[in-house]
């Protein structure tokens, strides 16, 4: 076991915090006014080749799923919001291109997405269906040449940006639960698509989309894996993306405590500093503990990834724990600022809903005890 750094990542994280300082911090109080992100955010990340992917002799290939780790969680302590949008095109989007696409779609439409020329989503959930992801009702219809689509997918983080949407659709409605759905490609600019942004308070600038499906032709080489598997690829997308996104949230976590520890350095309260009330040394040192608990939990999901091991197990944990840290250390992190912290414009009072965004993300907390529980009792069948 070795817990040092590899080089490489350390200067490529020296490298982006630098790409951060110049490409996204002086443009930050704009996006968070106008809630958007410009394409030209996704443009800079892929010409730095931030995007955790190569083209490497034709094929499609996915980066160290630590270094990728340390991208989301250094851009999310400056934003969660702007970190969720880089994520879901490359982490939701790219890799389910990676993952079930054909090679003719990968180099068609791959290249372009690493560049952040071509963007990328995934809406798996409705308005009847989220955590049950199986328990979707959108149809695909097989007709001449493809399919066409009805439905609507209700929340789709960059669905209002993206070009491609990777869409799970009921193909075999009297088939069992595990074979009812299919995956495809769907062009976002096809007609019968409409886009309707919603109106939230978490993870701006980055937009939620419902998109609509009237009777949308997909080509039959746009389908995504095997006819009937749309609901294992679409929960192995999330298992996949689960990683990246608990990096996001222990930096939405580290973010806010970040900020919280310069205040109570700074601030002056009963003739001391706040920072040298013991109790305030206590709460920080109990959440800095928490906080490295859950990088560690964080690391071991990169590490079983990265050695192709099931890392189903490691990354709900991972998502479970920084989930749990990022929401109690960005409440109390906004305590410390009093009054200032209600203000909109204010650094830290993005970070409690945005924590609270990343418990829904890919999962609710409930969802995540599921699949560890389901995972952790396979150790337990071979025994009895
Ligand atoms: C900001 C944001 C961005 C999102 N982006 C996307 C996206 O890009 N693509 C996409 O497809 N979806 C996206 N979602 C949707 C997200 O994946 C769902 O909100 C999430 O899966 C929960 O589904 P739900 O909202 O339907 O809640 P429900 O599934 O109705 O859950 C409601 C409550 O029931 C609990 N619950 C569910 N099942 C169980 C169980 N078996 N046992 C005990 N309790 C249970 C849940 O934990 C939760 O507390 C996004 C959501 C948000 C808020």
């Amino acid at each position: 076991m070795d817990f040092k750094m590899p080089a490489e990542t350390t200067e490529e994280i020296r490298l982006f915090k630098k790409f951060i300082s110049t490409n996204i911090k002086p443009h930050l109080s704009q996006w968070y006014a106008q809630g958007e992100i410009p394409r030209i955010f996704f443009q800079q990340m892929g010409a730095g080749g931030w995007f955790d992917f190569k083209f490497i002799d034709g094929n499609l290939q996915k980066l160290s799923a630590l270094r990728c780790a340390m991208i989301a969680e250094e851009m999310a302590k400056v934003s969660p919001g702007v970190a969720i949008a880089g994520l879901v095109h490359v982490h939701l989007g790219l890799i389910g291109l990676w993952l079930f696409g054909s090679n003719k779609l990968k180099e068609k439409y791959g290249l372009s997405a690493i560049k952040g020329q071509d963007l990328m989503c995934v809406g798996n959930t409705e308005a009847i269906a989220g955590s049950d992801a199986a328990g979707i009702g959108l149809q695909a219809q097989k007709t001449d040449g493809g399919w066409t689509l009805d439905g609507a997918k209700a929340y789709v983080t960059n669905g209002f940006i993206s070009d491609w949407a990777i869409i799970t659709a009921v193909t075999d409605p009297q088939a069992e639960r595990k074979n009812r759905l299919s995956m495809f490609l769907v062009d976002l600019n096809s007609d019968g698509v409409s886009r309707k942004k919603l109106n939230k308070q978490v993870w701006i600038p980055s937009d939620l989309t419902r998109l609509t499906f009237d009777n949308v032709f997909v080509p039959k080489d746009y389908l995504l894996g095997e006819k009937g598997m749309g609901l294992k690829q679409v929960l192995t997308i999330f298992a996949y993306s689960r990683v990246p996104i608990s990096a996001l949230t222990l930096g939405t976590a580290m973010g806010a405590f970040d900020l919280a520890v310069e205040h109570a350095r700074k601030r002056e309260m009963f003739d001391q500093k706040m920072i040298d009330f013991q109790a305030k040394a206590f709460e920080m040192a109990d959440f800095f503990a928490r906080i490295e608990a859950a990088r560690l939990a964080v690391f071991k999901a990169c590490w079983a990834m990265d050695q192709n091991k099931n890392f189903r197990l490691e990354s709900s944990v991972a998502k479970y724990l920084t989930v749990d840290i990022a929401r109690s250390v960005s409440t109390w992190s906004a305590d410390i600022f009093g009054a200032a912290s209600v203000i909109k414009e204010h650094p830290i009072h993005k970070f409690p809903m945005d924590a609270w965004a990343s418990s829904l993300g890919e999962g609710t907390q409930d969802v995540q005890k599921l699949v560890i529980f389901r995972e952790l009792l396979k150790n337990y069948q071979d025994h009895s």
